[in-house]
This record gives C-alpha cells, sequence and structure tokens, in this order.
C-alpha cells in the first residue's frame, strides 16, 4: 500500500494530500462488496481548479497514491488520458454544475445499484436515511455508460441539490461537501437501503415524519462527526500511524 499517514477528510490544499484521501475512499468503498474496478472516486482540491481521480484498471482496494490522477478541470481535454476511467466525465461535470461539491463517487454498490433497477424510493425508516432529507435524484436517459459530455451534464442536473443520483439501471453517484461527506453517503445509503429491505419483509413501514426527518438531520449529521467517521475508516484501512 502507498502512503499511511493520517489525512484530513477536509478539502485537500496539496495533491499529496488529495491523493491519500482518494485511496482511503477508495479502500472504503471495496469494503462495501463494490471492487470499483469500474468506479471511482475523486477530490476537488481547495483551490478549485485541480481534480484527483483513481485511475481505471484495478479495484477499490488496490489503489495506492501512485494510482491518482491529477488533472485540471479549466483545461477542456483534462480527461483525454490514457489511464483514465471512460466515465470519469461524470465528474467533470458535476464539479462544474456544483461549486458546493468537493468530492464525488461513482460505483455499482449492491442496494443503491438494485433501487435504480426499481420504482421505489429510500423510506426515511432510520437515522441513516435521514442523510437523504433532500431526497435521491435519477438518471433516466440511459442505462448504458456515461462517457460523453452531454450524458455528464445530464447526470449532474439530475443530481439537483441532492447527494446521491441513481444511475437508472447502472449505478449510483454521490457528491459531499468533501470525501468524508461523499464516503458518508455511500456507506449510509446502502445501510439505509439494507435495513428497508429488511423492514420490508418484516411488516408494514412506519416512517418517520417529516417534522422528525428536519429535526434529527442537525442533531445527527454535524461536521465534527464527520472528522471521527473519517478518523475510523482511516484507522480500519491502516492510513494511520
Ligand atoms: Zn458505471
Amino acid at each position: 500500500m502507498g502512503s499511511v499517514r493520517a489525512v484530513s477528510g477536509k478539502r485537500a490544499v496539496t495533491s499529496e494530500e488529495a491523493a491519500e484521501q482518494v485511496v482511503l475512499a477508495s479502500h472504503v468503498m471495496g469494503s462495501l462488496g463494490d471492487d470499483l474496478t469500474l468506479g471511482h472516486v475523486s477530490v476537488r482540491h481547495s483551490n478549485d481548479i485541480c481534480m484527483s481521480i483513481k485511475r481505471k484498471g484495478i479495484s477499490g482496494s488496490e489503489v495506492t497514491v501512485e494510482d491518482v490522477i491529477e488533472v485540471r478541470l479549466d483545461e477542456v481535454d483534462c480527461l483525454d488520458q490514457p489511464r483514465m476511467h471512460l466515465e470519469a466525465i461524470i465528474h467533470t461535470e458535476i464539479y462544474r454544475e456544483r461549486p458546493d461539491v468537493g468530492a464525488v463517487i461513482h460505483g455499482h454498490p449492491l442496494y443503491a445499484t438494485a433501487l435504480s433497477a426499481t420504482e421505489a424510493k429510500v423510506e426515511f425508516l432510520t437515522h441513516d436515511s435521514v442523510l437523504f432529507k433532500d431526497g435521491i435524484g435519477m438518471y433516466k436517459d440511459s442505462a448504458d455508460m456515461v462517457t460523453t459530455e452531454k450524458q455528464g451534464k445530464a447526470v449532474a442536473r439530475s443530481l439537483g441539490t441532492c447527494r446521491a443520483t441513481l444511475l437508472k439501471n447502472h449505478g449510483v453517484v454521490l457528491v459531499g461537501e468533501d470525501i468524508r461527506y461523499a464516503v458518508l453517503a455511500a456507506v449510509t445509503l446502502e445501510r439505509a437501503l439494507q435495513i428497508q429491505t429488511v423492514a420490508n419483509s418484516l411488516g408494514v413501514l412506519s416512517p418517520l415524519s417529516d417534522d422528525q426527518v428536519r429535526d434529527i438531520y442537525p442533531r445527527k449529521y454535524k461536521d465534527s462527526f464527520l472528522d471521527e467517521y473519517w478518523a475510523w475508516w482511516a484507522r480500519q484501512f491502516d492510513q494511520v500511524k
């Protein structure tokens, strides 16, 4: 494995920090049962100009800092590189559309991908679901891979102001203010959907009220808690000495 020093999950200032964030986030995604060979994690640097993204050809669990590519978002042909994922356009178009987004993850994890093949929606059953209080988007234009600028823009638009958008019959895209929030969204959406699947088999669903969702969100998703989640993931994947 590559570098093993502690790195903050807040917006990266240096290329080294950004690369280490991509490494850790890729490893967490690998642990979700999504091998991420055809999935990808990226972060936008604090300068708002650069993006660092996992290269194609390896699984999330294998990623080291040497497998992270840095590009400039202000260069039109920034994705024209041999090791770049075909669907990296998802990332650049979301960063261009959503200035508030500091990290993007695209993958095909089991539960979110299954949801993308249904008309069902995420129910507000537990605190996990509350993270998605603004809803979840759905890109329906095509079930094929997202490889063109037009498709990338459509995915970005389908996201709206949400933390996640489903790619119909394909997978999911998750975003966050920084990599901490994007990884939390990935982990939490899978868990919320697992809980919903189990709850559905147990009986009639009894969701939270809109008032409860509104009240729980600010107490549950404080910025300081995100540091604790990120630190746990770092310990779990041996990136903190
Ligand atoms: Zn895909």
